[in-house]
């Protein structure tokens, strides 16, 4: 054998070696973790004198118990509680258990509690107590709504998932009552609806101009022309068709007159079905397009097959259809093939794929509770 053999063999017998022993320390740590270190951890002698003074059997012995035991906040009432309550790590811990148990959670209950935001606990806490089994694993669950989610369980066969969302949004409520001025309407995602309004005297300060349908120059906000261009050049290129708008933005005493004359020849409740009250219009944001196949005659804005193209590809550009034939009962508007709103490529795919309105995306996206 060479020495340049010997030597590699030597070298790989070292390594062998290493493994080995790698593999024997590893093998000794789990042993020690599993039969020695969790117990004589579990129960340290302290733990176990405390429980020793407070009469408690050792069976009782669980995570929780010994948290309260060390932190003073034992109370013998909660005892059978303690051993239901997985203990977290977490600076809240202490004050939840001291909160919630007097006001009659059972230990599973608190196990709910441990899950919510911070948000949600500080607003339970105002509470007394309240049956949240049906709700609390859902992400937009709003604590002070309870009382709605439940009534509108009651009245409609919707899933408890479902009901908070549409109780969130407002679906409980007559629409045009219990309404909110929009906070931010600048925004991309700025959500005008028959609950939110714009600011009074809202105009988008950066309007561009586009040519329209109608020989018109249509303004929107200029973030979204160059989408919209975009837009455009697919559906030619792809179906052959000219999309073009016929109107966007709408400042708030062109949509008074609009609905004003609605309202004259259909009244209000027929009309509110259609048409936004002045304020409450998306087009006011600038964010909205309504388009129109030039092809086609002056009473269809889009066939069959263009509704087809723009709803399974106007997310490419930014765009949703946001006014949806089986979402109505969300919108509050009948259907619109026409109408899109931008909101910007990452969102408009996470809404189209999901087959959410701007109203749910938001609810489950967006608004932290
Ligand atoms: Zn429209």
């Amino acid at each position: 054998m060479s020495k340049r053999k010997k030597k590699i063999k030597k070298s790989f017998k070292g390594i062998l070696v290493i493994i080995l022993l790698f593999l024997i320390g590893v093998g000794a740590l789990f042993i020690y973790n599993k039969f020695f270190a969790s117990d004589s951890a579990a129960v340290s002698s302290e733990v176990e004198k405390l429980m020793k003074e407070e009469n408690i059997d050792s069976t009782k012995y669980s995570e929780t118990l010994e948290y309260v035991l060390l932190n003073n906040i034992y109370d013998e009432k909660y005892l059978d509680e303690y051993a239901d309550i997985e203990y977290i790590d977490n600076d809240n811990f202490a004050s939840i258990l001291t909160t919630f148990l007097p006001k009659g959670y059972s230990g599973k209950e608190i196990n709910y509690i441990t899950k919510l935001s911070d948000k949600n606990i500080d607003k339970l806490s105002e509470l007394d107590y309240v049956d949240i089994s049906n709700y609390y694993s859902f992400k937009n669950f709003d604590v002070l709504k309870l009382d709605r989610y439940n009534a509108y369980y009651e009245d409609n066969e919707y899933t408890y998932e479902d009901v908070i969302t549409y109780v969130n949004i407002g679906m409980d409520l007559p629409v045009y009552t219990d309404t909110t001025e929009v906070s931010d309407p600048d925004s991309l995602l700025v959500l005008v609806n028959k609950y939110h309004y714009l600011p009074d005297g809202y105009e988008p300060t950066d309007l561009a101009y586009l040519d329209g349908y109608y020989g018109n120059s249509v303004p929107m906000r200029e973030i979204i022309v160059e989408p919209f261009k975009e837009l455009q050049a697919a559906a030619l290129e792809e179906i052959d068709v000219e999309f073009m708008p016929t109107t966007a933005y709408r400042g708030y005493s062109f949509q008074k007159t609009l609905y004003d004359n609605y309202v004259a020849s259909d009244g209000v409740s027929e009309a509110d079905t259609y048409s936004a009250r002045p304020g409450y219009s998306e087009h006011q944001t600038g964010l909205s397009i309504d388009l129109k196949n030039t092809a086609l005659g002056s009473g269809i804005r889009l066939t069959d097959d263009d509704y087809d193209w723009l709803s399974n590809n106007a997310y490419r550009f930014g765009f949703i259809i946001r006014f949806p034939e089986d979402k109505t009962y969300i919108t509050g508007y009948q259907f619109e093939n026409w109408h899109i709103r931008y909101v910007g490529k990452d969102m408009a795919k996470i809404i189209y794929e999901q087959d959410l309105t701007l109203e749910e995306y938001i609810d489950l996206y967006e608004t932290q509770y």
